[in-house]
């Protein structure tokens, strides 16, 4: 079949100095952008709830859910403010102190527990962008020594990376635990979180969350090879993970990004998780009304690893053409799709038996070639493990409530929308079922679609039932005349 021109993957936009009013974020969800993007590691509280106040006045005029990400700073170690310029050449020998601990001679580092965090001969440390690039060989008396591997110049306050820590700071900063409170009072639907190393990081976020009664969902960014390594318990404890390449690649070193990025998002998509690729994607557009064939070709190949959304980050926060970047991005994920992105096999064995309802309606829709499935949900969970399978044809979700909707706005291949409370008749469900779907999903007349509903109406993992349906002539809810419940 060819597949219809509904645009799968997904686009977040990174709202900055370039795009703070409100006017600029219209613009960016009218060129389509399904996601708001804060960034806490810039600007003020001030800001980010004038941000968040934009978005959701915009979603309303766009007349379509957007999803808000607000997204922590986390533990970004930097050298000490007065360090001095210099080159370090290959193979120079170094030492590297915190900066509260007097040593002639040493790099110092703002970061108490740096000599306890370094694994010795495991270790390296990355400065700024990639060098000057260090091999931890000795940790003695709060002293670190290292070799430099690749050269570069010293310059202060420039970002401190180190592979491989044992310890480290607090996944959660005293800065990140102010600035969540601020994204739990402009109900951000997810949180991102930076620098995550393991499964106990993102749970700390979580508990974080909770005590703020906020029901966000947690994005972990993928940007330390720790992550990489500890990928399998990080997708256990977060809702969705971010290829966050700009740091994984100054950790990893860039040529090691490309297959990261694959492996991040088959196993994130296997895992039933969202996962968004980020990072200099359309770079040169920060100047530039048209992308390189190169940044076309990184954001298609993304699409075809099977993300379920694309970020931008400078190019809509600072960049001459925010509106025009996006645009850019939609365009090229259209046309990427037509090769079919990477999904997990239809035919895998499920977890459990909401998860195989889902699956055979998603297969079943393949099979005969719907128009779409259309999936009332309580939670979004339905239309996220149909999603995973990455379907040739529209998933349109229907929530009742406004906080999944927003959600599922960043989800692949998902067409969310509100779907008010049904008095409980499995018919009235699926007649209002299909009068939103169809003007969500803009369905027309005869089209066949393959709806999921539950017989205890909408609850988590309640989905029981699976029909195929025509679309009819338009018949308001309600007016079929047929009372299933009574037979
Ligand atoms: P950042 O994260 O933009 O917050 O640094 C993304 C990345 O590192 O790629
Ligand atoms: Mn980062």
């Amino acid at each position: 079949m060819t597949l219809p021109a509904t645009r799968r993957t997904k686009v977040l936009a990174t709202v900055g100095p370039a795009t703070a009013d409100a006017r600029s974020v219209l613009r960016l969800i009218q060129s389509g952008a399904d996601g708001i993007r804060i960034n806490a590691s810039h600007g003020r509280a001030e800001h980010w709830r004038t941000s968040a106040a934009n978005t959701r006045h915009a979603a309303d005029i766009a007349g379509r859910p957007v999803a808000l990400l607000f997204d922590l700073s986390g533990p970004k170690i930097r050298l000490s403010s007065d360090v001095e310029i210099r080159e370090i050449a290959a193979a120079q020998e170094v030492e590297f102190i915190d900066e509260d601990t007097p040593q002639n001679g040493a790099i110092r580092v703002r970061w108490p527990e740096l000599a306890l965090a370094v694994a010795p001969r495991r270790s390296e440390i990355v400065i700024g962008d990639g060098t000057p690039r260090f091999i931890v060989t000795e940790v003695s008396g709060g002293v670190v020594r290292a070799r430099c591997e690749r050269p570069g110049t010293l310059r202060p306050s420039k970002g401190v990376f180190v592979t491989h820590t044992e310890a480290g700071g607090p996944a959660l900063t005293n800065k990140d635990l102010v600035d969540l409170d601020v994204a739990v009072e402009v109900e951000a639907e997810f949180v991102a979180q930076s620098f995550v190393r393991t499964g106990d990081d993102v749970a700390l976020l979580r508990d974080a969350l909770d005590a703020r009664g906020s029901r966000a969902r947690i994005v972990a960014k993928i940007e330390k090879v720790e992550a990489v390594e500890n990928l399998t318990e990080i997708l256990e404890h977060a809702e969705g993970v971010m290829v966050a390449r700009g740091d994984l690649g100054v950790e990893a070193g860039p040529a090691k990004v490309p297959l990261l990025q694959k492996e991040i998002i088959s196993r994130a998509t296997a895992a039933g998780k969202l996962v968004i690729t980020a990072t200099q994607m359309l770079e040169s557009m920060l100047s530039s009304p048209e992308p390189t064939r190169a940044e076309a070709s990184d954001v298609a190949n993304a699409i075809l690893d099977g993300t379920s959304a694309v970020m931008l980050s400078g190019e809509t926060a600072v960049g001459s053409y925010p509106a025009e970047a996006i645009e850019v991005m939609a365009e090229i994920a259209r046309e990427a799709q037509a090769g079919r992105p990477f999904a997990v096999d239809i035919k895998a064995a499920p977890s459990d038996q909401a998860e195989a309802v889902m699956q055979s309606a998603t297969y079943l829709a393949e099979q005969i070639d719907a128009a779409a499935l259309v999936i009332p949900t309580a939670t979004g969970g339905s239309a996220r493990a149909a999603a995973k399978y990455r379907p040739g044809r529209p998933i349109i979700a229907l929530a009742e409530d406004e906080v999944v909707t927003n959600q599922l706005a960043l989800e692949w291949g998902v067409v969310s929308a509100t779907l008010p409370a049904h008095p409980g008749k499995i018919i009235d469900l699926l007649d209002e079922a299909l009068w939103s779907a169809r003007a969500a999903g803009r369905l027309s007349n005869g089209d066949t679609v393959v709806v999921t509903y539950g017989q205890s109406g909408r609850v988590s993992g309640g989905t029981d039932l699976i029909a195929v349906r025509r679309v009819g002539a338009a018949l308001p809810p309600g007016a079929s005349g047929i009372d299933l419940a009574m037979g």
